[in-house]
């Protein structure tokens, strides 16, 4: 099969790990068949250089019309990069939340796994870190009270602010059927995390979850409350499938999640919109106190690339193979320096992709 891929490498380490997690497509490529066309799409600071804003409505056209994005960074110092000298709706940053709008992705996707060869990082104790984990979770992006009506206003003397937390049964509905989906293709288990014992938006959560569960019958769902959740992470994150919950709980939650793997260098993410369409990032950032020197971890980058291969493309074995190949790579003692331990190989950004791709089968 072919695939349009728009591809934004970004800023920072972004245009290093971009062309890693490339150089692995196009190994996935060969191995099976396929071709990946890149279209390279200029966003962030790079953008700014060239056209002065983030995000070009053009840049985002040749977005619409690929079948999946693949993101690495945006973004500089502040103080340093001029880029910062901008009103804050011009800045790399603006970049991201225009993208992320004007591709309507309203799932966003968060894994947790711990490689047991990385649990030393992990910041749990070693009896529950021992145990391992790998978790998703699917936060809902586009809703709730990020995006409600707000207001600071002074009343009778004092000063008060409101935030509104607001969601329809269609907006709960899609990202449901989004998680089901997902634990079709994992081990089948939800738990919706909600409030509903204060919250109406929770009960209205709880009821639509559950009537989208109904049509997969063989995935278990339980409902869990957002407090005993954010316990349970720390406490037995192995009991963790996927977790689908609402856009604030699931910013919470899913930075938590990402904690207790410890290496941030290791985090891939989605966001999803309607059918297989999706833009794919690392979690971390650019990291401009290491750009340019190939030292950057492109591991998270490639995990997001084999997202896109599963959630995009359907093509869940090369997915695996991808992911397999990393955890080799892992077990074999090669390390980038953020993930580095003693008695390990220490590599670089682009051995790490070669060594990556060697291990494709
Ligand atoms: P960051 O994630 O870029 O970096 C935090 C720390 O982790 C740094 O020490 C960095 O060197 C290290 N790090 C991050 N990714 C790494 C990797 N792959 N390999 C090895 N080390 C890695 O977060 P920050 O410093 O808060 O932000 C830097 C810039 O990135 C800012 O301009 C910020 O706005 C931007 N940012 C962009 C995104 C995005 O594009 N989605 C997300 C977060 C931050």
């Amino acid at each position: 099969m072919e695939y349009k891929v728009a591809v934004i490498p970004g800023d920072g380490i972004g245009p290093e790990i971009v062309n890693e997690a490339k150089k692995v497509l196009d190994k996935v490529g060969e191995v099976y068949g396929h071709t990946f066309n890149y279209t390279e799409i200029l966003m962030g600071g790079a953008s700014i250089d060239v056209h002065g804003v983030p995000l070009t409505d053009d840049a985002l056209e040749t977005a619409k019309a690929s079948d999946s994005v693949l993101l690495g960074a945006v973004g500089g110092v502040v103080g340093k990069d001029k880029w910062y000298e901008l009103p804050p709706n011009l800045r790399p940053e603006a970049g991201l939340l225009a993208i992320r709008k004007g591709l309507n992705l309203y799932a966003n996707l968060r894994p947790a796994y711990l490689y047991k060869e990385l649990k030393g990082a992990c910041p749990l104790k070693e009896s529950i870190a021992e145990e391992g984990f790998d978790m998703m979770i699917v936060r809902e992006l586009t809703g709730g009270l990020y995006f409600g009506e707000r207001w600071t206003k002074e009343i009778d003397g004092t000063v008060t602010a409101m935030d509104t937390l607001k969601y329809d049964e269609n907006e709960i509905r899609r990202i449901a059927v989004k998680a089901f989906d997902i634990a079709m293709k994992r081990n089948k288990n939800v738990i919706s995390v909600d409030k509903s014992n204060v919250l109406d938006t929770s009960r209205l959560w709880d009821k639509v979850v559950s009537e989208v569960a109904k049509d997969y019958p063989e995935v278990t769902l339980t409902h869990m409350l957002v407090d005993n959740c954010a316990m349970q992470l720390v406490k037995n994150p192995k009991q963790f499938d996927v977790v689908v919950t609402e856009n604030m709980f699931g910013d919470i939650l899913s930075d938590e999640a990402s904690m207790i793997t410890g290496s941030i260098g290791m985090l891939p993410s989605a966001s999803l919109s309607d059918g297989n369409f999706g833009l794919y990032e690392p979690s971390h950032g650019a990291a401009p106190d290491i750009a340019g020197q190939d030292i950057a971890n492109p591991m998270a980058t490639i995990l997001s690339a084999a997202m896109m291969l599963r959630y995009s493309f359907d093509l869940d074995d090369a997915a695996n193979a991808v992911e397999e190949a990393i955890r080799q790579v892992i077990a074999e003692g090669y390390r980038t320096v953020d993930i580095m331990s003693e008695g390990m190989t220490k590599v670089g950004c682009s051995a790490m992709g070669d060594l990556i791709c060697e291990r494709i089968k």
